[in-house]
């Protein structure tokens, strides 16, 4: 496998494109924690992968469960090579001026608390590990991160920032430590909202027809399933990536232009 014998952190890991990290990551030879706020999820993720995952059930908004985590990965496997923070929320496209500004107040602080400082303190917990370790960051971006449209205005601006971390820290952390990133598109999955917007109980998958949308609308015009999306990410953790940082790997088809169906 390509990631033989490395410790690996997934935040979100016990869900839809994290989970689907975890299992390649596994698949490539890697033992991997997996850090997730729901305990059902991890559960249902332990029972299925037994011994090569162990699970860690936090929020990564809280330093010290960050740091729990890591330790984890450090009593387990003797210390972390790849950090992937990937836990997120979305705005389920609420836009500026159809939210209350109440609304857009809490979910912004509920929403940038998971996506933007739950990344910062996951590095922060993690640096000192993938130092020793001359290990990598990888987190998950979106279409978000470089185009509009992927969400409103919260979560687009999340994204963005979240680029931001992937260019500052790669600066910072360099020449010992790598950070990169994935950024996809759609996909299927459970990905929920902030409580404050009334939708933590809310799934992409139910409040969008995705598969349909991605089919139609996508350049390449398929439905992308998450573990479709999980290449770039092994390629980044992997020692085919030794000088490779402060990149992204946009897989979203976002840049690409609607091109006309060929007449078949
Ligand atoms: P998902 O909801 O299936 O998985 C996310 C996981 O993160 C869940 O298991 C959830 O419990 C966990 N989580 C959420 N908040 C947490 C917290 N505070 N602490 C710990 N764990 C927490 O959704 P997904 O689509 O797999 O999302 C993973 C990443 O992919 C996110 O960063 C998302 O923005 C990004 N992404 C998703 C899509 C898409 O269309 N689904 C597209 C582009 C990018």
């Amino acid at each position: 496998g390509w990631l033989e014998g490395s410790a690996v952190l997934v935040t979100g890991g016990a869900s839809g494109l994290g989970r689907a990290i975890v299992e390649r990551f596994v698949d490539e030879g890697a033992r991997v924690v997996v850090f997730d706020r729901s305990k059902d999820k991890l559960d249902g993720i332990a029972a299925d992968l037994k011994g090569a995952v162990r699970t860690v059930s936090g929020d990564v908004t809280s330093f010290a469960d960050n740091v729990r985590a890591c330790t984890v990965a450090e009593e387990e496997f003797g210390g972390l090579d790849t950090f992937v923070g990937n836990a997120g929320l979305w705005d389920f496209n609420r836009s500026l001026l159809d939210t209350p500004a109440d609304a857009l107040a809490d979910g912004f602080d509920e929403l940038f608390a998971v996506n933007v400082k739950g990344y910062l303190l996951g590095a922060k917990a993690a640096a000192p590990l993938l130092r020793r370790a001359s290990g990598s960051i990888v987190f998950t971006l979106s279409n978000a991160a470089f185009y509009p449209g992927g969400g409103g205005p919260m979560y687009t601006a999340a994204k963005h920032a979240a680029l931001g971390l992937v260019r500052q820290l790669a600066y910072e952390l360099a020449p010992y430590t790598r950070v990169n990133a994935v950024a996809p598109g759609g996909l299927a999955t459970d990905l929920r909202g902030p409580d404050a917007m009334g939708l933590a109980d809310r799934s992409l998958t139910q409040e969008l027809p995705i598969n349909q949308i991605l089919t139609e609308h996508s350049a390449l015009r398929r439905a992308v399933r998450p573990q479709d999306a999980v290449g770039p990410y092994v390629l980044l953790a992997s020692r085919e990536s030794v000088i490779t940082t402060g990149t992204v790997i946009d897989i979203s088809t976002f840049g690409i232009p609607q091109r006309r169906p060929p007449a078949d």
